[in-house]
């Protein structure tokens, strides 16, 4: 049975891909027409390896358009081991078919095994050899979530079976869409790309489409006008939490974490992490679970808006600003006394500036 979506909810996903693709509404009948002949267009094979499927259950709550819409409607889904209705020698001859014809997209869900690729077989083949199989005829090899783009938790240290996303495990180009797990908001948008251009998306150096990751989640968070103005949350259960302040000292990474969470949000546009109120833990970057290993312990040296070229902390900022409020001086005032600007003010009396005292060098409230 296919289901159909109504008109109206397909000029409305359309409208959402091309805000979301950065492009004018101008580019809705375009893109509905891309969806339209997306039946014609690649098909798509889904293989998973190591990993927890959080990244296929993610994608299977997908809302607007629903998982059922994107499966029947908008790709062609010939092979996803949790979801397909085929098995055994069916699903193996529709894979094979598939893969024989090439110019599928190949999805791939969860890190190789490349140390001990016997750590992770299938039907007597490696990881490591399916892999190489699934994409060697793609169009396009698309990684989903943090484990098939980085190597995820299984690459963490100390790593037992040498585990790696797929381009550092077989050197192939992959367009990652990374995420512990991946939002399906960012998953759908990157795969329209590919319909709508006919090749693959400018991508940063760490492989994720640059229209979706060039920010970071700091550039957007609802709660920046607090960070800037030094008002933050310093252990939970205070009335700074019950205000919403900003996470930094919580332990929050999204000063250092590309992804468009604050504005695509997630389960149905809902809300986000830092808005069910937690930091983010920067689950969209590389080697996160060894880099940011503790999600409470707040990143150290974090520029502050104004405060260019300065090594500061927002615990520097944060009681600078308060001490300059009640002395009715403006941040830029501070700004200019922090990067030796006051000197070219002779009405402005120079300040020492306080030395940094970063998190790093364990100041504590
Ligand atoms: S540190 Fe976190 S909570 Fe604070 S503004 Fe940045 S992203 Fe938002
Ligand atoms: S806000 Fe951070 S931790 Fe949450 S999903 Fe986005 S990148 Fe991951």
């Amino acid at each position: 049975m296919r289901l159909d979506i109504t008109r109206r909810d397909f000029l409305k996903l359309s409208g959402g891909t091309a805000a979301m693709l950065g492009l004018s509404q101008s580019w809705v009948p375009k893109i509905a027409l891309a969806l339209e002949q997306a039946a014609q267009r690649p098909p798509v094979v889904w293989m998973s390896f190591m990993e927890c499927t959080g990244c296929l259950e993610s994608f299977a709550k997908s809302v607007n358009p629903s998982t059922a819409d994107i499966v029947l409607d908008i790709i062609s889904l010939n092979y996803q081991e949790n979801i397909m209705a085929a098995a055994g020698t069916q699903a193996e001859a529709d894979l094979k078919n598939t893969l024989d014809k090439g110019g599928y997209i190949a999805i791939i869900e969860g890190a190789i095994a490349v140390g001990i690729p016997e750590a992770m077989m299938v039907a007597g083949k490696t990881s490591l050899d399916l892999v190489k199989e699934v994409t060697q005829n793609a169009a396009a090899t698309l990684c989903v979530g943090t484990c098939a783009a980085y190597g995820g938790v299984q690459a963490m240290k100390p790593n037992p079976t040498g585990a790696k996303g797929v381009k550092d495990a077989i050197g192939i180009e992959t367009v990652n869409v990374p995420g512990c797990p991946p939002n399906p908001a960012h998953i759908l948008p990157t795969i329209v790309h590919y319909l709508l251009f006919n090749k693959l998306p400018d991508l940063d150096s760490d492989g994720r489409p640059l229209f979706l990751f060039e920010q970071k989640i700091h550039d957007n968070c609802e709660r920046r006008a607090h960070f800037d103005a030094g008002r933050y949350v310093g252990e939970f259960g205070t009335p700074e939490e019950t205000l919403q302040y900003c996470l930094y000292k919580m332990g929050c990474k999204g000063p250092e974490t590309h992804s468009p969470c604050p504005k695509t949000l997630w389960n149905a546009k809902q809300s986000w992490c830092v808005k069910c109120g937690n930091g983010c833990i920067g689950c969209m970057e590389p080697d996160f679970w060894d880099r940011f290993e503790d999600f409470y312990q707040r990143l150290p040296n974090v520029p502050i808006p104004g405060f260019v070229g300065v090594k500061t902390s927002a615990d520097w900022v944060g009681s600078t600003l308060v001490t300059a409020t009640m002395a009715g001086i403006g941040i830029h005032a501070i700004a200019s006394a922090a990067t030796g600007r006051y000197k070219k003010h002779p009405d402005i009396p120079v300040k020492e500036v306080p030395k940094s005292k970063g998190p790093s060098e364990g100041s504590e409230d």
